[in-house]
């Protein structure tokens, strides 16, 4: 029998044998994926044995509601939102690429132990890589989320990409005032991977989802290793690795806390809104139409002109330091703020807070209209004003939303705190 994409093959050369997958090969070399996940080229001359044909899909057709299990009595429910991203994804032998694939249903079949921490609702929202994630999705998962808790679920998981995990988890932080968990998580490794991360990331959300932290969050691996997950505040959190297991990080703020693994104990560290303390409220209007654009030395600002030009209705300048952009950028955030644009400031520093009275650049970028977005993640920013640009305000109030903490994302109170800037008096 000949062998196919994704069977179970040895191939030998004259100095060497691999066993593993065969994937697609190219005109030089075959494939082959082995069991510790990396991929060998060989030359095509090589022979090849077939040790077993690949098992067909265990791919699910249920993909609503029903998870065909019986129901644990006594156990909450928690209802999954599926997404795509590698926490739905294995490898697809046609391209040779890692696809999503799983529905939430399956994430359930091929881990039994999280049917021991709840009963489930599964419904598959969308199967993308998040990559492809835009505005009008946040709203069909918020409306996703707000029918599950109204139909009673005690938590909600939503499995989603790494990618833009964070800008999901800050959309719907501001979208949703909620009664119960709401969780995001996903892996950063497939779970056809002998290192996956999948499933004790999928445990450890199912715990914080059942837990009293009534949060919007984001579990996923605090180290390298298989021992805790930590638990991140929704409007705080970026994706700081592109592969490792422990590539999300709070910014400027604590953890929520952390969940040891196997025992599933959760440890917090700061504040948090408890099950139940608040009523379920949607606000899900969004304007799509903002950008950030990021400051280089010597950036043309006629970029700047082209967004206010072009219909954009609000501007995240991720600026240097504590918030700057050259001078030759300040007469075109004045005619942006002019046309009644919000054009907010943030560092590409990550930690600490925008501080524009210090220096006479950031006065003057005051002067023109900016808007200082104390200690935000750039992108938490650009969420916020899409939510706020969504919401009807006059743009003075959007402004102000700007500065005040709606969702954990500012911390303290609003306001430059740097030892130059004592007084305020622009
Ligand atoms: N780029 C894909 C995504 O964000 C895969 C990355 C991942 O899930 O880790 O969906």
């Amino acid at each position: 029998m000949v062998a196919e994409q994704g069977d179970r093959v040895r191939v030998a050369t004259d100095n060497v044998t691999y066993e593993g997958t065969l994937m697609p090969s190219t005109t030089i070399n075959i494939v082959v994926k082995l069991d510790n996940g990396y991929n060998v080229g060989v030359d095509r001359s090589a022979c090849i044995e077939l040790l077993e044909k690949k098992a067909p899909a265990p791919r699910s057709e249920k993909s609503e509601e029903d998870t065909g299990a019986v129901e644990e009595e006594g156990l909450p429910t928690v209802a999954i939102l599926s997404t795509g991203g590698t926490i739905a994804s294995k490898v697809d032998y046609r391209t040779g690429a890692v696809t999503s694939q799983f529905t939430a249903e399956d994430i359930l079949n091929a881990i039994p132990e999280l049917r021991k921490i709840a009963n489930y609702r599964t419904k598959v929202v969308y199967s993308i890589l998040s990559e492809n994630m835009r505005a009008e999705y946040w709203i069909t998962l918020a409306r996703a989320i707000a029918e599950e808790i109204e139909k009673g679920a005690d938590g909600i998981i939503v499995t989603h990409g790494t990618d833009t995990l964070g800008y999901t988890a800050s959309a719907l932080s501001f979208m949703i005032k909620t009664p119960v968990p709401i969780v995001l998580v996903g892996s950063q490794r497939s779970a056809d991977r002998p290192s996956s991360d999948n499933a004790m990331n999928a445990i450890c959300a199912a715990s914080v989802a059942v837990s009293d932290i009534a949060e919007v969050s984001v579990v996923m691996h605090g180290t390298t290793s298989d021992d805790y997950c930590l638990i991140h505040r929704g409007t705080r959190v970026r994706k700081m690795h592109t592969s490792r297991r422990d590539a999300f990080r709070s910014i400027n703020a604590q953890p929520i806390g952390r969940i040891d693994y196997p025992s599933c104990k959760i440890e917090t560290f700061t504040g948090y809104a408890r099950r139940g303390e608040r009523k379920l409220a949607l606000h899900d209007r969004m304007e799509p139409k903002c950008t950030i654009l990021r400051y280089t030395p010597g950036m043309s600002p006629e970029l700047l002109r082209f967004c206010s030009l072009s219909g954009y209705k609000g501007i995240v300048i991720d600026g240097t330091g504590l918030g700057h952009v050259a001078a030759d950028w300040i007469p075109l955030i004045e005619f942006a703020t002019a046309e009644g644009i919000p054009v907010v400031v943030t560092s590409q520093c990550l930690n600490g807070r925008i501080c524009d009275r210090v220096y006479d650049t950031g006065r003057d970028m005051l002067r023109a209209g900016a808007i200082e977005g104390e200690d935000m993640l750039s992108e938490v920013a650009l969420v916020k004003l899409m939510w706020a640009l969504g919401q009807g305000w006059s743009y003075e109030e959007v402004c102000a939303k700007m500065k005040e903490g709606l969702a954990g994302e500012i911390s303290g109170s609003s306001g430059c705190r740097h030892e130059y800037c004592a007084f305020d008096n622009l």
